[in-house]
C-alpha cells in the first residue's frame, strides 16, 4: 500500500546537487522529516549521506543518518527488494537535538550534504559495480548467488553464497577485466523505469545492473582498483575492491 507522503528525491534529479530548499513536514525526538531532500538515505549497499539543516533563523542542526520509511514494493520484474516512494527522515545528532524545539511545521529549511563524503560514496558505488560485472565475466555462478554488498567511502564489497572458492587466477582475472573497464573511461548512465521513477538502473557499456544509488558519469575516476578476496566460511566467499588512486571531484557539486 501507498504511504500518504512522500519527501521529493532531489538526489535523482540531480546526482551532483549539494544541497536544496525545503519545507518541514515532521519533527520527532531526534529526527527530521522535509518535502524535499539531498539526502542520500541508506539504501542498496550504500550509506547515507551526513549533512546539515538550516533553519530560517540561522541555526544548523546535523544530521548523521538519512533513511527512507515506509516505502512499497513496486511489483515490477526486474527489481526484487526494492521500496520505491515513503518518506525521508533525517537522523538528528545527539548534541543538536535541543535545536529542535526552534522548528515548526512548514518552516523552510536549507539541506546541505557533506559533499566529500558523497562524491567518495558516489566513487565507491560506481566501483562496486565495476566489479560486479567483473565477476560476472570470470564467476557468473557467483553473481547468481549474492548475498549482499556494503559501500562504504573508502572501499565495497560483496559476499556471495558459493561452495567453490574464488581461486588467486580468477581474482587476477577479475581485477584485469575490473581495470579494462576502468583505463577504457566509459561512459555510465542512470535511466528510470517508466512507470515508477524510484525504480533505477546503472547502465556501461552492455551492462545493466538494477541499482538506486548514486554514481560517476565515467569509469576513469576511479582509478586503479585493487581487488582482495576473504572466505568467510563454509560456502561464503567475500571479494572487496579499494581504489587507492581514486580522486573526487567535489566542486561539481553545486
Ligand atoms: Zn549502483
Amino acid at each position: 500500500m501507498k504511504f500518504h507522503r512522500q519527501t521529493r528525491k532531489r538526489y535523482y534529479e540531480d546526482g551532483f546537487l549539494g544541497s536544496c530548499q525545503a519545507s518541514v513536514i515532521k519533527i520527532e525526538a531526534d529526527m527530521i522529516e522535509l518535502d524535499a531532500t539531498v539526502a542520500f538515505p541508506e539504501g542498496g549497499g550504500q550509506e547515507a549521506d551526513h549533512g546539515t539543516i538550516t533553519l530560517d533563523n540561522g541555526s544548523v542542526l546535523r544530521f548523521i543518518d538519512a533513511r527512507k520509511m515506509y516505502g512499497h514494493s513496486p511489483g515490477i520484474d526486474g527489481f526484487p527488494d526494492v521500496q520505491v516512494g515513503g518518506v525521508i527522515w533525517h537522523k538528528v545528532h545527539p548534541d543538536d537535538v535541543s535545536l529542535l524545539n526552534q522548528v515548526r511545521i512548514h518552516d523552510s529549511v536549507t539541506v546541505h550534504i557533506d559533499v566529500d563524503r558523497r562524491a567518495w560514496l558516489t566513487l565507491s558505488h560506481t566501483a562496486s559495480h565495476i566489479l560486479y560485472v567483473a565477476v560476472a565475466a570470470v564467476r557468473p555462478d557467483a553473481v547468481q548467488a549474492t548475498l549482499g554488498c556494503h559501500i562504504r567511502s573508502d572501499g565495497a564489497r560483496f559476499d556471495f553464497g558459493v561452495n567453490e572458492r574464488f581461486t588467486p587466477d580468477q581474482v587476477s582475472q577479475i581485477e584485469a577485466y575490473a581495470n579494462d573497464l576502468v583505463l577504457c573511461d566509459a561512459a555510465i548512465t542512470m535511466s528510470a523505469h517508466p512507470q515508477e521513477p524510484d525504480l533505477r538502473s546503472w547502465h556501461c557499456e552492455q551492462h545493466r545492473i538494477a541499482c538506486g544509488g548514486t554514481h560517476l558519469d565515467r569509469t576513469g575516476p576511479v582509478g586503479r582498483l585493487v581487488v582482495k578476496r576473504k572466505s568467510l566460511g563454509a560456502g561464503k566467499e567475500r571479494l572487496s575492491c579499494s581504489f587507492p588512486d581514486a580522486v573526487v571531484d567535489t566542486a561539481r557539486f553545486g
